[in-house]
């Protein structure tokens, strides 16, 4: 048997929850008809919910004992609660989706698809349109993953979700990013494996407010490149050239100045020299940040590479096969 494990983290979702519940055990119940080797479990969190969702959990796992729970002290954010569920998910695969039908469960059965020959380790879904939101909050969106993907190394795909069908070798990988300021679409991606991207159009939520505001989501994002860039710790040093390259000019206009015994001569010097000074002063602080940048990352101790097959797994999953 194989345990697919569906991990829901939930922040106020009482009025969409029943709803969630019904329709994921619709797809769920199909997909074991399909596949009688597929088993399922249900780990919802509640991100300490101020309302009736921890009461929805219990009234849940009262009829359904497919379904586990974990309820937090407070609210911690999605981020610990993606973390929680795939900390304490048992499956062979597990699948981390929200609660609000914005990640459609029917998607399912075809992310098993992807998955589960050992094609892809991760099948996922990408949005093509952003309906339903704001324009300038789209073009913000934008501009960061352009900024983004510009000073990373991690590849952080435009449209990218949250909603992925991963096996327990992804997962693990994941759960070896021991870092605290969790950006999950950048840990996704920093573990690489091979992924499946399923494009779909933008589904607005059926009931209940998203919880993010423009400022939330404005310091997430801020968040994400500061977890997988020290390239602003290093902007002191673009500055440092700018600074030096305009000294240049005004130290030759000095000179020029002086032959000619204009009255602007001392002036153009000293504005030189504070452009010089300030140039040597930007360096060094760039020098720190460089360094400080490479302390920033060896503290994440994260793991020095993830391996994605090795003959073992390669015999195991052969005899699996027979
Ligand atoms: N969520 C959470 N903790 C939070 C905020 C949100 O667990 O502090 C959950 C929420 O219940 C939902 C998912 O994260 O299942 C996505 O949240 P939301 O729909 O508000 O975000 P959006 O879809 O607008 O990005
Ligand atoms: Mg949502």
């Amino acid at each position: 048997m194989k345990l697919v494990s569906v991990v829901v983290p939930c922040y106020n979702e009482e009025e969409v929850l029943p709803m969630f519940y019904d329709e994921i055990t619709k797809v769920t119940d199909g997909m074991t008809k399909e596949h009688p080797e597929l088993e399922f479990e249900f780990l919802f969190i509640n991100d300490g919910s101020k309302d009736r969702t921890l009461e929805i959990f219990r009234e849940l796992a009262d009829k359904d004992k497919r379904v586990r729970y974990i309820s937090f002290s407070r609210n911690f954010g999605k981020e610990s609660g993606m973390y929680a569920g795939l900390k304490n998910a048992k499956g062979d695969y597990v699948v981390v989706m929200d609660a609000d039908l914005q990640h459609p469960p029917a998607f399912l059965p075809q992310m098993y698809n992807y998955v589960k020959d050992g094609e892809f380790d991760c099948a996922t879904t990408r949005r093509t349109s952003r309906t339903g939101e704001s324009k300038v909050r789209s073009w913000f969106a934008r501009l960061f993953y352009k900024i983004m993907n510009k000073i990373s190394q991690t590849e952080i795909v435009d449209g990218a979700q949250d909603f992925r069908f991963m096996t327990r070798q992804m997962v693990d990988a994941i759960l070896e990013m021991s870092e605290y300021n969790r950006f999950s679409k950048g840990i996704f991606s920093w573990v690489g494996f091979r992924v499946q991207y399923m494009p779909y159009e933008n589904v607005e939520r059926p009931a209940g407010t998203t919880s993010w505001s423009f400022w939330g989501l404005f310091k997430y994002s801020l968040e994400g490149i500061m977890a997988f860039s020290t390239a602003p710790l290093a902007f002191s040093i673009f500055l440092a050239i700018l600074c030096a390259v305009i000294s240049v000019p005004l130290y030759l206009l000095a000179i020029v100045a002086a032959i000619l015994e204009w009255a602007a001569a001392t002036f153009l010097a000293v504005t030189g020299s504070v452009f010089l000074v300030g140039a040597m002063i930007l360096l060094s602080i760039g020098i720190l940040g460089m360094y400080l940048g490479k302390t920033y990352m060896e503290v994440k101790k994260r793991p020095i590479y993830i391996a994605g097959e090795t003959d073992e797994s390669y015999r195991k999953s052969k005899t699996d096969k027979k």
